[in-house]
């Protein structure tokens, strides 16, 4: 191929309209290479750290968007907003979804049970814990109450001086719901509601 200056040009890999890089070995780089202020190198990068960024926003947008899409307001959607909640995802130690973690309904549902709900964590409400950044975890509704639940109700029998094994007993006689996927409770299962 011959260009205007009568100069031999060495075959140019295309990346995009008018930048250009020659792949061959030892070949020096034609004036049309941009070299990448992120990457030290010659050529585009797969992603820029600016395509990068913009990215995180719309991850972080989306999900502040589909926690208002199901009714919430306050303190999740800030955290969103903020980056602090990567995906809507039930963040309890127990979930009892039957469909999963991800699976949410409006607050605007009937029943509620599934709709999205901040649970305080680190620092229980019982404990005085308050409903900051620092202390809040998405949940369901449903994971949230049946947590606090089995807190109290396990932690009266411990305080009473109950063992682990005598604590499931009481849970399965009063029919208690166990861990999903499971029917009945163990003595592990109790001390795990309890530590988790
Ligand atoms: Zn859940």
């Amino acid at each position: 191929m011959r260009m205007g200056s009568g100069r031999r040009q060495p075959p140019l890999a295309k990346f995009g309209a008018g930048r250009t890089y020659d792949f061959r070995e030892g070949s020096k780089p034609t004036h049309e290479v941009e070299m990448d202020p992120v990457l030290g190198r010659p050529g585009i990068p797969a992603f820029t750290r600016e395509q990068l960024c913009q990215d995180r926003r719309m991850a972080d947008e989306s999900v502040a968007d589909r926690l208002r899409g199901f009714g919430v307001k306050g303190i999740l959607v800030q955290m969103a907003e903020r980056g602090q909640i990567l995906e809507l995802k039930c963040e309890m130690p127990q979930c009892y979804h039957p469909n999963g973690r991800d699976k949410f309904e409006s607050l605007a549902t009937e029943r509620r049970l599934w709709a999205p709900s901040r649970d305080h964590y680190p620092i229980l409400s019982s404990a005085g814990g308050k409903l900051r950044a620092d202390n809040v975890r998405l949940s369901h509704i449903e994971c949230n109450q049946r947590d606090h639940t089995r807190r109290k109700q396990i932690g009266a029998l411990l305080l009473a001086g109950e063992s682990l094994e005598g604590i499931a007993d009481t849970l399965n006689r009063k029919k208690t719901p166990a861990f999903h996927g499971t029917k009945r409770w163990t003595a592990a299962m109790v001390r795990e509601a309890y530590v988790s």
